[in-house]
């Protein structure tokens, strides 16, 4: 349960005053509702109301602060004039000007004759000088309260800068006073900065370096909040570990046969992958380990090799593909490479009727499936199996942390393999998955042509589709892969469509559209006309399946490809390289064109290594955009952010260590106030379920 002392700040916005159900939602959608996300919603600037020179001497465009005698109010003549009301500061006239505003309410803030305290933005038109709409206006004495540097917050249409700086203001007097959760040693260049000290700081920056994440302040917060995810990721582990795993030591029959029997000798990578994979499956824990390798190094393989060691030893496997096409095409793939050896393997998908779906359950209770491929589907209530020893999950990164956790728990002891083929920097991994075990498939199949990849302006685009032309002749396939719109998925559609139309003209009926909106079901007949030759051409929204294997495929052409991120990039042209012909990416950009995007476009240009890109795509995006993480299940930070604080991940993953070995339990005294941080960043699972106790 939430600690008592953390109640204040989960309870909702509308607690204070002001706050009606039309802020509440407003805010809801800008940051949340609750007092913390008001503290989580860190300013990113400030105005400086320092400025105090007398107006005889101002400098023009300046925030200007100080005190002013009212001299005179000109109501407008008509409804379009302004209201001006003249005032000064005994060295020069000021003239302040206010659209649409109730007169009762100028005459009470600046009665005629008084002096009131104002700030704003000077403006020096027609020879004199102007404040239309002062930001502040109060009496003489409380001139120290406006000037100041005042923090600004991102807004949304509605809420304007002072409700946000009143609201944190609110929120950092219901902060509870924490008892500190970093250890002396875990401090380095904190300086001892307590969290409470440092959201106050960057809530009343002093100075613009306040805020930048370079701050001490700023570095404090996000610490606290890796903190709690390598903690949180950690403990979770730390169960897993313990749970006692099945031995699986297999007799290697089918796995020679299977070895003897593939067209091709395994990579280096995939031996030393399998290897590692060998070693969980013979020790007594739970084996949960990721396979990163690039699109093409061959993860399919190794994941039958590895399930085939667990049939041997009399239990059943299941893996998990992310979506339906995929799932058919392991199927294929696996009943190939199984024809020899006596192995019962089969799909589950959507598709087939309840009839075929009861005979799958039956034979699955009874033991009678060893292989069970599908969708996340696998993972129903329905779907029981007699005894589920392995579970490999391919394409990972499409699925979310919790559908991962559901997993673990369908086969309690079963082991676990995460296959993912975007590679993920190292940073990310470490948020993702804490120090999880992982393997790597380096390097790509011997005989693998590396493909080139031209950059082009989209004026070229008539040469391309004349080359185009001859090559789809010659029997090659082609992608052809459209805009990226921002806005939204319809207008995608569009723009894949319009080129569908046009491309028609060129290749007639050789050409297929593939988009997002389209059923499963449509989106496999279309794809399945292409792996066969019937289409030649595919026209697609960023919908190209993962994974999908057209070994004919070599030719990709990318539109606007200045608009995509390095990683998505990376992932497209990967669609090319899974034959053993050379492919050519093409990536078309029009103007304009930002010098980040050139960046992007010229390493793809230098270089294929896919890991190499993933760590150039987070220094040039930061870890929130990368892979579009936003539905790819990685953490996502509040406080943190990866360009900037990768060092205190790494950091925070040896205090975790360290943590652990003393107090597993998390039971000291710091041991208790870790909890409390763990709640504060609501990791509440973590202490709920992997906490003993
Ligand atoms: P991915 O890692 O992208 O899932 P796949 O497992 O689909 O890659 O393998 C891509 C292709 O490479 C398949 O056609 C597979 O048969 C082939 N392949 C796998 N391992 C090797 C190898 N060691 N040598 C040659 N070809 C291989
Ligand atoms: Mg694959």
């Amino acid at each position: 349960m939430r600690p008592s002392i953390l109640y204040p700040l989960f309870s909702s916005i509308d607690s204070i005053k002001g706050i009606g159900a039309k802020y509440q939602k407003l805010i809801k959608n800008l940051c949340g509702d609750k007092i913390i996300d008001i503290l989580f919603h860190l300013p990113y600037n400030v105005v400086d109301r320092t400025y105090t020179s007398p107006l005889s001497n101002a400098i023009n465009n300046k925030i200007w602060t100080g005190v002013v005698t009212i001299t005179e109010h000109v109501p407008p003549q008509t409804k379009k004039h302004p209201y001006r009301v003249y005032c000064t500061d005994g060295t020069s006239e000021l003239e302040l000007i206010f659209f649409k505003v109730y007169k009762d309410s100028i005459e009470k803030n600046y009665p005629q004759g008084e002096k009131r305290a104002i700030s704003g933005k000077l403006e020096y038109f027609n020879g004199r000088w102007q404040m239309s709409h002062p930001d502040f206006v109060v009496p003489e004495n409380r001139l120290n309260d406006i000037m100041r540097l005042e923090p600004v917050y991102p807004l949304t249409a509605g809420i304007t800068n002072k409700m946000m700086i009143k609201l944190a203001k609110d929120a950092i007097l219901r902060t509870p006073n924490f008892i500190e959760w970093l250890s002396k040693d875990s401090f380095g260049d904190l300086e001892y900065i307590s969290f409470n000290e440092a959201i106050k700081k960057v809530h009343n920056p002093k100075a613009l370096n306040d805020l930048l994440p370079n701050s001490i302040a700023r570095r404090r917060l996000a610490y606290d909040e890796i903190l709690s995810n390598q903690l949180a990721l950690a403990l979770i582990r730390q169960k897993l570990k313990k749970q006692t795993g099945r031995v699986f030591k297999a007799t290697n029959i089918l796995y020679q046969k299977i070895l003897t029997n593939l067209p091709f000798t395994l990579t280096k990578g995939q031996e030393e992958a399998l290897e590692e994979i060998t070693k969980d499956q013979e020790a007594p824990y739970k084996m949960l380990r990721l396979l990163q390798g690039d699109v093409g190094s061959g993860k399919t393989v190794v994941a039958l090799l590895s399930m085939l060691k667990v049939i041997e030893c009399g239990a059943q496997t299941a893996l998990m593909a992310p979506t339906e096409i995929l799932a058919k095409q392991h199927y294929e793939t696996i009943c190939n490479l199984c024809k020899d050896i006596d192995v019962n393997i089969a799909l589950l998908t959507g598709k087939l009727r309840p009839k075929q779906k009861k005979e799958i359950y039956d034979k699955l209770k009874d033991g009678k499936i060893d292989i069970l491929i599908g969708t996340h589907a696998l993972f129903t209530e329905q779907v029981v199996f007699k005894d589920l020893g392995y579970v490999v999950i391919d394409e990972q990164h499409r699925f979310g942390v919790n559908q991962r956790l559901a997993l673990s728990s369908k086969g309690k002891t079963c082991d676990v393999l995460v296959m993912t083929a975007t590679p993920i920097p190292r940073s990310l991994l470490l948020t993702a998955y804490g120090d999880m075990d992982y393997s790597k498939i380096s390097g790509l199949p011997i005989g693998r042509k590396p493909s080139k990849t031209v950059v082009m302006n989209v004026n070229k685009m008539p040469e391309v589709i004349e080359a185009l032309k001859r090559k789809l002749e010659e029997g090659t396939r082609a992608y052809w892969v459209c805009p990226l719109v921002e806005e939204s998925q319809k207008s995608d559609l569009a723009a894949a469509t319009e080129r569908f139309e046009m491309l028609k003209t060129h290749f007639g009926d050789k050409v297929a559209l593939i988009h997002g909106k389209m059923k499963e079901q449509e989106k496999d007949a279309v794809m399945e006309e292409f792996k066969q030759g019937k289409k030649t051409l595919l026209v697609a929204t960023t919908v190209i399946e993962v994974g999908v294997n057209v070994p004919e495929a070599t030719i990709m052409i990318i539109e606007h490809a200045e608009r995509f991120g390095l990683a998505q990039l990376h992932q497209l042209r990967g669609r090319i390289k899974r034959g053993y012909e050379e492919g050519v990416c093409m990536l078309m950009y029009s103007y304009p064109i930002s010098n980040v995007s050139k960046e992007r476009l010229n390493i793809m240009k230098q270089t294929e290594d896919g890991f190499f890109i993933a760590e150039k795509d987070l220094e040039l995006r930061g870890g929130g955009e990368i892979l579009g993480t936003r539905q790819s299940g990685f953490a996502e930070f509040k406080l943190a952010d990866m360009q900037y604080h990768q060092d205190l991940l790494l950091r925070a993953r040896d205090d975790v260590k360290h943590i652990l070995q003393t107090d597993p339990n998390l039971e000291t005294k710091q041991g208790e106030a870790l909890k409390t941080l763990l709640y504060l960043f609501e990791q509440n699972e973590a202490v709920k379920t992997y906490l003993a106790g």
